[in-house]
């Protein structure tokens, strides 16, 4: 699904900023510092920008992944809504590369979580990434 269809198919208006937001973001599981989403959108307003962000946050198109170094990284989500936001995940910074990606346990690591109920795990694991591993 391209980004137009999945603003429409949330109920969203498409915008070009929105748009531009969710192909910025690319692959999934990768997060991207909020300053190289500014390079990345730089033909658009700066306040439009973070604007647009946190109501993409608010409707659960992206959530926050790592602070550090007063950047702050950005994923998007797997299956929040605007009234459901699921973060129970950790986030895995590698030492290499510096590439921020959300790890969902139950499917990559194969631990399940017991019924319980967490909605935040502000957890970064640090390592090497696969990409990394292989040219080194
Ligand atoms: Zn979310
Ligand atoms: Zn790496
Ligand atoms: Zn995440």
């Amino acid at each position: 699904m391209d980004a137009p269809d999945i603003l429409k198919n949330r109920g969203l208006k498409v915008t070009k900023i929105r748009v531009a937001i969710l192909e910025a973001m690319g692959e999934s599981r990768q997060a991207l510092p909020y300053s190289e989403l500014q390079k990345k959108l730089s033909i658009f307003d700066r306040t439009t920008l973070y604007r647009t962000l946190l109501v993409m946050i608010d409707k659960g198109f992206i959530h926050k992944a790592l602070e550090e170094n007063g950047d702050t990284y950005y994923a998007l989500c797997s299956s929040c809504t605007s009234k459901v936001h699921n973060h129970n995940h950790v986030h895995f910074k590698c030492k290499e590369c510096s590439s921020v990606q959300c790890l969902y346990l139950q499917n990559e690591i194969g631990l399940s979580i017991p019924e319980i109920s967490i909605e935040t795990i502000e957890i970064t694991a640090k390592g090497t990434c696969s990409l990394c591993r292989l040219t080194n």
